[in-house]
């Protein structure tokens, strides 16, 4: 990493169209400038000229650790503890199955009901597969500290709830699972890259996330899995691919889980979309996650004063204090999905999630004040005038 700290926001670094207001990167972050050259050169000199060779020669084998590696700083996550591959929903799997694994005299995957539904169905079909008991208990978010009981092997929440923001206090709760000697397991999809993470300083066991929302690797970009040193020692795999064995070339018929995370590796690399990832992590060099934080909050605070100001028919359903809120902020409307339609038609982008949220992301790395004053001019408009009441934003999208 540079030593030098760059000041927000780096607009010149992303491709942004122009007259767009994008408000969305916690969904699908935009493209860095620089990715489309990069992955040109992959696919022209790596792919084209250098064949089967690049896995060695332009290090394609070694990509999840190194990209892994730089994913960890962004999260305090130690070097080496960190892979990457899959999707985060196939992460939450591996995650799971292997902290049951480490209290198999309990039963009991604890979740909270603000967790994203993956998560859940992932915990679902895994409690299906396993029989015996296992089952998937989901409570308040409130009460995740007070549900815990001996029968809990291992407590599964995404820290920042992906419709309202809410974040959990990842200290005191891992705190009070592994004091009820349970495994703790975070999803960070809304916090990588969105708020300042310390996974050492929590010493929970697990961690897992996605690289294309706030770390802007690009639709269908690999996701990430940490495990504690101690415990990615002891892990057992239940994807127990060839290249999580010790020696994937040794073509041994029997599965030895090779040291550490890289244990959690299942099967061949997505090399185009890790480079891609690569290069938009390049971004972060010399980016403070303390300033950014400090200037997200400036951006979803003005947001909400100026939102409450002029559009009385919106409810805030994130929480008011910014201490307990990740980068986004979402508000209420009956109509909110014609609202959503209507304000995107006029090049603000936001996204709607059921039943009636309106969301958006805040991201200080290409949006500045201005963006955020502009952004509610038009939603002020589009409430005033009730330019979302026709028939054409009224009908759903498949991708809402
Ligand atoms: C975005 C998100 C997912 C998506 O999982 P994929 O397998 O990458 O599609 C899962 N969990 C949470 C909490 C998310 O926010």
């Amino acid at each position: 990493m540079k030593n030098t700290t760059r000041t927000l926001p780096i607009k010149d670094h992303f491709i942004l169209p122009e007259g767009m207001i994008y408000l969305d990167g916690n969904s699908l972050g935009p493209l860095p400038k620089g990715t489309t050259a990069r992955l040109g050169q992959m696919v022209e000199d790596e792919w084209g000229d250098h064949l089967i060779t690049g896995w060695n020669k332009d290090g394609w084998m070694d990509q999840p650790a190194r990209v892994g590696n730089m994913v960890a700083r962004l999260i305090g996550a130690p070097e080496g503890s960190v892979t990457m591959g899959d999707t985060l929903s196939v992460k939450v799997y591996q995650a799971l199955s292997a902290a049951l694994k480490m209290r198999p005299d309990r039963r009991v995957i604890l979740s909270d009901n603000g967790n994203f539904p993956s998560d859940l169905y992932m915990a679902q079909g895994l409690v299906q597969q396993l029989g015996q008991g296992y089952e998937l208990r989901v409570v308040d978010p409130e009460e995740v500290a007070g549900a815990m009981d001996d029968t809990v092997a291992v407590v599964m929440i995404t820290q920042v709830d992906y419709r309202t923001g809410r974040m959990h206090d990842m200290n005191a709760v891992t705190q009070a699972v592994q004091q009820a000697g349970a495994v703790m397991l975070w999803d960070l999809a809304h916090s990588a890259g969105a708020v300042p993470v310390d996974l050492a300083g929590s010493n929970c066991e697990f961690a897992v996330g996605c690289t294309y929302k706030y770390l802007n690797g690009g639709p269908g970009a690999p996701a990430f899995i940490y495990a504690r040193d101690d415990v990615a020692e002891i892990m057992q795999p239940a994807l127990a691919g060839w290249l999580g064995h010790d020696a994937p070339f040794a073509f041994e018929p029997d599965y030895r889980p090779a040291p550490g995370i890289a244990r959690m590796r299942v099967g061949t690399p997505p090399v185009m979309q890790m480079t891609a990832l690569e290069h938009a992590l390049s971004v972060w060099d010399g980016i403070d996650m303390q300033a950014l934080r400090g200037a997200s909050i400036r951006l979803s605070e003005l947001f909400i004063k100026q939102v409450e100001a002029q559009c009385p028919d919106l409810t805030l359903v994130s929480p008011r204090n910014a201490a307990m809120r990740g980068s986004q902020v979402s508000f209420a409307f009956t109509e909110g999905y014609a609202a959503m339609q209507a304000l995107i038609a006029h090049h603000v982008i936001g996204d709607f999630r059921a039943p009636n949220i309106m969301r958006f992301g805040f991201t200080p790395l290409y949006l500045d004040e201005d963006d955020v004053l502009k952004a509610v001019d038009i939603l002020a408009k589009v409430m005033r005038d009730r330019l979302w009441d026709t028939p054409e934003f009224r009908k759903r999208n498949a991708v809402t």
